[in-house]
């Protein structure tokens, strides 16, 4: 049996497509005449910041973060920095594209360290959210699919670093 056998669909490829795009379509109505940076969460949301920006109809730059807190599949409620933006955001449209916010924790350190910068503005745009699972109330301003508690992988999400390169969502031996 190959592992790929054990992973049920969850979320279509064709589901998340389409989702993609309305949630682009969001952004580029909502900056109208303006910029935007996209900061993409590294490593799950890779693919989906990728798709995300091939949408974006107005200007766009994209800026890497990558952030630790996570080992197997439980968080360790332990947010560090392994890469950081390098460039200025002081008076720039932010928005944090994550691939799933679970207990909340690891993106609200994220948006406290941004809200220190003095941006012009700052929105989140998680593809997933587990809200049975928050620990922190944590608004998403563009969010793809609203899950059940579920660990899922594919589409840029991994367990223990394999599975990202799937074209949809899965759930892993379920
Ligand atoms: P939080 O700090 O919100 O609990 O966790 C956020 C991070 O945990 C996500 O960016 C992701 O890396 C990881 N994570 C949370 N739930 C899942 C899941 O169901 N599948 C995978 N692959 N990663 C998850």
């Amino acid at each position: 049996m190959t592992a790929a056998s054990k992973i049920d669909v969850f979320i279509s490829k064709e589901s998340i497509e389409k989702r993609v795009l309305e949630l682009a379509e969001m952004i580029n109505h909502d900056y109208q005449n303006q910029e935007i940076i996209l900061v993409c969460v590294l490593n799950g949301s890779f693919i989906f910041c990728a798709d995300l920006i091939r949408h974006i109809k107005i200007p766009v730059q994209v800026e890497m973060v990558s952030l630790s807190s996570y080992e197997g599949t439980e968080s360790t409620g332990q947010v560090s920095f392994r890469l950081d933006v390098k460039q200025s955001l002081v008076g720039k449209n932010i928005i944090i594209v994550e691939d799933i916010v679970d207990t909340g924790l690891t993106i609200n350190f994220l948006l406290q360290h941004m809200k220190l910068k003095n941006l012009k503005s700052l929105k989140l745009c998680s593809l997933l959210l587990k809200r049975a699972r928050l620990k922190i109330p944590t608004p998403v301003d563009y969010l793809g699919f609203d899950i059940e508690d579920k660990f899922v992988i594919g589409y840029g999400l991994d367990y223990d670093g394999r599975f990202r390169e799937l074209p949809y969502i899965g759930v892993y031996g379920a």
